[in-house]
């Protein structure tokens, strides 16, 4: 067991998964992300990697 695995076709709820590092990346730790709005809710994206979680 060494790092977390993060399911990147997946959409993290930011309640469940709140950042490490706030505003960075959980999986990567790249502070720059695109937003959008997906299914009632605020998606944020990762830039790097594409993991997503909604906030
Ligand atoms: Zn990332």
């Amino acid at each position: 067991m060494t790092e977390t695995q993060y399911d990147l076709n997946k959409i993290y709820d930011y309640k469940e998964l709140p950042d490490k590092v706030s505003g960075r990346c959980d999986n990567c730790g790249n502070a720059h992300f695109k937003s959008r709005v997906g299914q009632g809710k605020f998606i944020r994206e990762c830039r790097e990697c594409g993991m997503k979680k909604s906030i």
